[in-house]
């Protein structure tokens, strides 16, 4: 099977809505929403890096999307469309097939299509940039928080790292306990309902994707404040909650991949009802730094670090 074939057979589709033009044309053509502003972002997925080889290539689909789609979220943004640019080894059609299969079910659950793309030979690598858009100064950015907004936590945090320690070999888990948590790694939730919900709501949100501690750090330093956070009141899965303190707490700080959105809203804020929990998790102070507590407010000695590519 040939490069366009390829493209063809699981890349093309009749345009959506929205889109003039899709796969298959020089550019794609996209019907602006009058007054709308853009909202673009890329993720890259590496093998090795960020998945294994013997991943099911239908959750990589997904997931490849997912965490593209959990950078709207986190502005508040409504998806328009995703390029896919993608590295292979071979032809593989199997692996194609399943691949394209949990892509196209997030991208039709979350009326976001595709609408274009590369394909080239090479060693496995995913690139997707997915385009958004918002009202006016309505998109939420990190810079918002206040000093006295509560900080806010969507979901639960901790179940990738802990899958990851699993595969790792540092932790041992149960079958049943195991396929909830690799779940959470594989097939991130993105919470754009949610994200859309909080705009004018939100004074900032970002999207957890390297570990809470490093998120939250950079909604600190890009609004100019510092923070307390009860690591007691994170929110944990069963799973997770019956593994050791010193361990769950690693992962609730320092682990990546949750794709959940942490954000701040001014104190007493009515949070959106979208079918997504959201957690208070603590609150903004002038005091610049992190202070991390527990429910006892004694400050917790942690020494983790968020997940950074240069920094190991
Ligand atoms: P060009 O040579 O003009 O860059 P290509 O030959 O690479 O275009 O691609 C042909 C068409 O197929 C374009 O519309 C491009 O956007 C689309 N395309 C290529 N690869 C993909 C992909 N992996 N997913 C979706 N669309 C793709
Ligand atoms: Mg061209």
């Amino acid at each position: 099977m040939g490069e366009f074939d390829l493209i063809r057979r699981y890349f093309q589709r009749p345009a959506a809505a929205g889109v003039e033009v899709g796969v298959g044309d020089d550019c794609a053509v996209l019907v602006p929403t009058p007054g709308a502003r853009w909202l673009v972002s890329s993720d890259m997925l590496v093998e090795g890096r960020h998945f294994l080889s013997t991943v099911d290539p239908a959750r990589l689909g997904h997931k490849a999307l997912a965490v593209n789609l959990s950078d709207l979220a986190a502005c508040g943004a409504t998806p328009r469309g995703f390029t896919l640019a993608l590295a292979l080894p071979r032809v593989d059609e199997a692996w194609l097939a399943g691949f394209a299969r949990g892509l196209w079910a997030l991208a039709d659950a979350s009326g976001c299509p595709l609408i274009g793309g590369d394909t080239t030979q090479g060693p496995l690598n995913l690139c997707i940039t997915v385009f958004g858009e918002a009202p006016p100064g309505q998109a939420l950015l990190r810079s918002g928080a206040r000093v006295g907004d509560e900080i806010w936590a969507s979901g639960r945090l901790g179940d990738a790292r802990l899958a990851l320690e699993v595969f790792r070999g540092t932790v041992a888990l149960g079958g049943d306990a195991f396929e909830t948590v690799r779940a959470a790694m594989e097939c991130p939730t993105p919470r754009l309902a949610l994200g859309q919900a909080l705009r004018g709501i939100a004074t900032a949100a970002a999207d957890v994707s390297d570990g809470l501690l490093g998120d939250l750090g950079h909604i600190l330093a890009a609004s100019g404040v510092g923070a307390r956070l009860d690591v007691d009141a994170l929110p944990r899965s069963a799973v997770l909650a019956a593994q050791p303190a010193a361990l769950q707490r690693e992962c609730l700080l320092a682990g990546g991949d949750d794709y959940e959105l942490v954000f701040t809203a001014p104190a007493g804020a009515r949070m959106p009802d979208v079918g997504v929990a959201v957690t208070r998790i603590g609150r903004i102070e002038a005091e610049p730094g992190l202070r991390v507590v527990d429910a006892s407010g004694a400050e917790v000695r942690h020494g983790l670090r968020s997940f950074d590519h240069f920094q190991e």
